[in-house]
């Protein structure tokens, strides 16, 4: 079978028909790719028999580890019965069964779920939802949407158009739509939440943000955010009252809030949702990478009952929502998320991530006495550092360097799958990492900052 073709052949067939994704192919003209072969825990597999930690979670997705017994057997069982089905019109045994345990363990007030297939995708439906509500409510000046300076929230071009990663979308530009950003709170890092510069830091902040709010209200549709972490800007954590201020001034100013957890949610902070540490309930929540373990794609998008009833009317008022994916609410997908919900609580995965992260905080806090290394954080299973060539001066190395390559190639001779962004280094690890693979992935993690003089 053409599967079990020789993999040098493999990778030359790859060469030559393959584009990655957030990838310079000519960087592997004449390296090679690294070409997994097997998964199993937290452990990926090379075709040489070579074993890395997955310390990314094949991209934040992945929640129980790679090939769970109960997840493929979810999958199993679940072919037998159907494999696909449209969702305009017709329902299915999963599909609803996941609607209703979404609602159950999301911030009270979410009461409604509109499956897609991606986290783009759960962000386009919010937007979309969101500005369609204020035009059918006869306010029909709230067009713009507002986000936070560096923020990600995906790579289509209504979830770019609320994106403020310059290296990512300042190219794109002239097809973003109307939006503005506010302030990030990412330059708290370094500090202690409770302390009072921090808090004064944090009102200026949100005085900002109300003086937008204040000229221009009637204007604006949402506001959206990553709760708690902006993971693809750098994994900076800001505090949770930032996020209530927010919540707070959306209130106030009649503005839709949409929390984007498509990467904070599902365990990675050490509660269900990021929005629980602050106790907010959003108006829209997006949702998808771990939703189904990080097994199958899914997403969703999650609204109150106020939102929900503004589109619900007789057919020819035209209210309805024309959207979806062809692939929406897939039931493999839905019943897959399902047994991932049921093993968080048969495995007690929350308290397991408790637990461990105050482990894996000690452990990186280590990371301090490194030259070249500041900025430690950790909330949940994410930390990471950055490199920098002066750390008192807060030099950057030059960009040419490709430091932050250089740590991922070094990290793959010492079993890790470390993926920079940039010259920040991060683990966002699978919920099921034990405390001793933690103290292994930060031991092999400094013996990487070593070989390269860090
Ligand atoms: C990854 C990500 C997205 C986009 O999800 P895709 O499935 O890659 O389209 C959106 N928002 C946040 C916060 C993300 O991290």
């Amino acid at each position: 079978m053409f599967i079990h073709q020789n993999y040098p052949d493999l990778l030359e067939k790859d060469r030559k028909y393959v584009w990655h994704p957030f990838t310079q192919m000519k960087d592997y003209e004449s390296r090679d790719l690294l070409f997994i072969d097997k998964a199993e825990g937290v452990y990926l597999y090379d075709v040489d028999g070579n074993c890395y930690y997955d310390t990314n979670s094949s991209w934040w997705v992945n929640i129980h580890g790679h090939c769970h017994p109960r997840i493929n057997q979810a999958i199993s069982r679940q072919v037998k019965e159907i494999d696909h089905v449209m969702f305009s019109g017709i329902t299915h045994r999963t599909g609803i069964l996941l609607a209703e345990k979404l609602v159950q363990i999301s911030p009270e007030g979410l009461n409604k779920v509109f499956y897609s297939d991606n986290g783009s995708t759960a962000v386009e439906v919010a937007i979309k939802m969101s500005f369609q509500y204020w035009l059918q409510n006869g306010k029909q000046k709230k067009q713009k949407f507002v986000y936070l300076e560096n923020s990600y929230h995906g790579d289509t071009i209504g979830a770019m158009s609320l994106g403020g990663i310059e290296s990512y979308h300042a190219l794109f530009h002239p097809l973003r739509f109307a939006s503005f950003s506010v302030p990030s709170p990412q330059f708290f890092m370094e500090e202690d939440a409770s302390s009072e510069i921090v808090k004064q830091r944090i009102n200026h902040c949100l005085h900002e943000v109300e003086q937008h709010f204040i000229s221009c209200a009637d204007e604006i549709a949402a506001l959206i955010v990553e709760p708690l972490i902006q993971m693809a800007g750098g994994v900076h954590i800001y505090p949770v009252d930032y996020l209530i201020g927010l919540r707070n001034l959306c209130t106030k100013y009649h503005i839709h809030f949409i929390a984007d957890e498509v990467a904070v949610g599902f365990g990675r902070t050490g509660q269900m949702f990021a929005c629980d540490h602050a106790r907010i309930t959003p108006d829209f929540m997006c949702v998808s990478k771990g939703i189904t373990a990080g097994v199958l794609p899914l997403a969703a998008t999650l609204c109150t009952d106020e939102i929900y009833d503004a589109f619900y009317d007789d057919f020819a008022r035209r209210k309805t929502f024309t959207h979806g994916h062809s692939f929406t609410g897939n039931p493999i997908a839905t019943a897959v998320a399902l047994e991932s919900l049921q093993i968080f609580e048969d495995e007690q995965v929350l308290y397991h991530v408790q637990k461990n992260a105050v482990h894996l905080q000690e452990q990186v806090k280590s990371f301090e006495d490194f030259s070249h290394v500041s900025n430690v954080r950790q909330l949940g299973f994410v930390a990471a550092f950055d490199v920098m060539k002066d750390k008192e001066k807060k030099l950057a190395f030059p960009s040419n360097e490709r430091i932050g390559f250089q740590i991922y190639e070094t990290g793959l001779q010492e079993g890790l799958l470390l993926r920079p962004l940039g010259d920040t280094i991060y683990y966002v690890l699978p919920l099921c990492t034990t405390k001793k693979q933690i103290e292994d992935i930060v031991h092999r993690t400094k013996r990487v900052l070593r070989k390269l003089g860090l």
